[in-house]
């Protein structure tokens, strides 16, 4: 390798302790889903994970900040995983199971302010790209099919018992950057399966591409890095085959800011 990789970071999952749970299960897991691991590093890019940074001094004092990460990698890959607590966006939940994860939503939304201070980079998956929604003061529907029921008769499921390979078509927005990255196609078929979705749009928040339904599916920061974020999944679309819309060009985007 002549030069010199790019060094992305991926947030982790958080995994906490169950009740009564022994083992591993009385443990707090900090993980990545392998396939975005792999995803991420196709472009012979390096991969670290970036575990959560304690101040409080639970486990082990350290003088090492969420900023010093900031400034050592090139660029930041939020991916997938629990709810964001409708709290981070001044809601309450409207069940208690959509509490979502608080610990999470702190420990990611540290590193999204961070990575945009440094100048540096920010790609959301799923959960990521609503993360980064709330961060620059969006909101999010809690629950679509309860608050946003589908109007039409070809009413799209965004969450099916078919996980990984649920998908739909989305249809970039005209003249976006998302659609000149992908070189002019009007959209493809994606890997989306979520049950929150994009409500009010945050600060300089524009959406790149949207469902049949209307749904936001990527939204770009209109800001002076690159930060953006995609409802979908692209580290499933292999699942999918040739159908799937070829993701690349995202990637690529993403790696070119991190240079
Ligand atoms: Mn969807």
């Amino acid at each position: 390798m002549s030069r010199r990789p790019v060094h992305i970071g991926l947030s982790c999952r958080i995994f906490h302790p169950e009740t009564g749970g022994v083992g591993l299960k009385g443990k707090t897991l900090q993980v990545l889903e392998q396939s975005v691991a792999q995803w991420a590093a196709s472009r012979d890019t390096l991969v670290l994970m970036v575990p959560s940074v304690l101040q409080d001094g639970a486990l082990q004092r350290s003088n090492i900040r969420v900023r010093d990460y900031a400034q050592y990698l090139d660029g930041l890959i939020l991916q997938g995983g629990a709810d964001v607590s409708p709290r981070a966006y001044g809601e309450e939940p409207l069940k208690p199971e959509w509490a979502g994860d608080p610990v999470r939503d702190a420990y990611e939304l540290e590193l999204v302010h961070e990575f945009m201070e440094a100048g540096k980079p920010i790609l959301g998956i799923c959960r990521g790209m609503q993360l980064i929604n709330v961060a620059l003061g969006g909101s999010l529907y809690q629950d679509l099919p309860t608050q946003l029921p589908d109007q039409r008769p070809d009413g799209i499921g965004h969450e099916t018992p078919a996980y990984d390979r649920n998908a739909h078509e989305v249809t970039f927005t005209p003249g976006g950057k998302m659609a000149q990255w992908f070189g002019g196609v009007a959209g493809g078929k994606v890997a989306s399966i979520h049950h929150q979705a994009v409500n009010r749009l945050g600060r300089d928040v524009v959406a790149e591409a949207t469902a049949p339904d209307g749904v936001v599916e990527a939204i770009r920061w209109n800001g002076r890095s690159f930060v953006c974020g995609v409802q979908w999944h692209p580290e499933f679309h292999h699942l999918g085959g040739e159908e799937m819309l070829d993701c690349q060009p995202l990637l690529d985007a993403f790696l070119r800011a991190a240079r």
